[in-house]
């Protein structure tokens, strides 16, 4: 049922909204809350008299649990073995619980290992033979760095800069990835899980993307700037393949970052994505909390 609502909708996106919770720190009594939630719509309170409201797939409140978060994106990760792409972002302002959400903490883990957990058991009960393999990689100012060599050897400076191809199938590989297979590791930035089916192969990507927040904000400068400009460069690039997707158009600008052309062959009609947009609840975050929203919005 979840994979036929999903067929429905236009551009197989998903955009949910997660709110964090006040954590134990900031819980003094000053704190003002700005947003409030239904399942599907976010208001958030930008003046004493004045709303807006946005709507999202499915809003995850401060309160919702790990359990619940998973519930709902289950159906789509196991899709994989039907033959589908997946891709699942964590977007939002560094704080806001993006890993937490990926990752979780050791109490209480995230999607990626409920995810794995899921996928191996679907994968046990088949009548089909699976064979999965994983990595994990990161972009770096604009450089892929493979997470899986091991950060001593000497091979990371030889084998950690991997550099993206295409073949003759329009399948995207990236070279000299290291893969691990039937590992369970603990996957935190980026990782594809492949089950191959016959001679299909299909990819889940979970990607805890960098923070969104405005550079002006940060007062960040030299290295940290470039990292700011980097980051800012490749979710507007993001920003722009969904939001042409979902309007089905021709031209999908996949070039524009390393990001959109490591996901080339993972987003789009084949495939399904989630865009978790996360937001904190806190006065002060407003303005950040507006331009997630406006992310948000423009993807949907
Ligand atoms: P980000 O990755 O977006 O920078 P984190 O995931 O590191 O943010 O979250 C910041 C802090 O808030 C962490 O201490 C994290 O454990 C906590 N946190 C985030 N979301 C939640 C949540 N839904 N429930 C409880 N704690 C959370
Ligand atoms: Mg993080």
């Amino acid at each position: 049922q979840a994979l036929n609502d999903f067929l429905d909708l236009k551009g197989n996106i998903r955009v949910f909204c997660r709110v964090r919770p006040f954590l134990p720190d900031e819980i003094c009594g000053y704190a003002r809350r700005v947003l409030t939630s239904d399942t599907t719509k976010l208001f958030l309170r930008i003046a004493d008299d004045k709303n807006k409201q946005y709507s999202f797939d499915k809003v995850f409140h401060p309160q919702s649990t790990q359990e619940e978060v998973f519930s709902e994106i289950e159906p789509v990760i196991k899709s994989a073995l039907d033959g589908y792409n997946v891709c699942i972002f964590a977007y939002g302002q560094t704080g806001t619980g993006k890993t937490y959400s990926m990752e979780g903490v050791p109490s209480n883990p995230g999607l990626v290992p409920r995810g794995i957990r899921a996928i191996f058991e679907q994968a046990l009960e088949s009548n089909y033979t699976f064979q999965f393999t994983f990595s994990m990689l990161e972009i770096y100012m604009g450089t892929l760095r493979d997470l899986l060599v091991p950060q001593s050897t000497k091979q990371r400076v030889h084998k950690a800069c991997l550099s993206i191809q295409m073949n003759s199938l329009g399948g995207i590989e990236i070279e000299n990835l290291v893969s691990i297979k039937d590992s369970l590791t603990c996957i935190s930035l980026t990782c594809s899980a492949a089950p191959e089916r016959q001679k299909e192969t299909n990819k889940i990507w979970m990607v805890d993307l960098g923070g969104s927040e405005r550079l002006l904000k940060t007062q960040a400068t030299g290295r940290r700037l470039e990292e700011g400009k980097a980051i800012n460069l490749s979710l507007s690039a993001l920003g722009d393949v969904i939001s042409a997707l979902q309007h089905k158009k021709n031209h999908v600008p996949y070039r524009n970052s390393k990001l959109t052309q490591v996901l080339r062959d993972s987003l789009g009609s084949d495939s399904k994505t989630l865009m978790f947009v996360h937001v904190s609840p806190k006065e002060e975050d407003l303005c950040e909390t507006i331009c997630s929203l406006g992310f948000a919005t423009r993807v949907r």
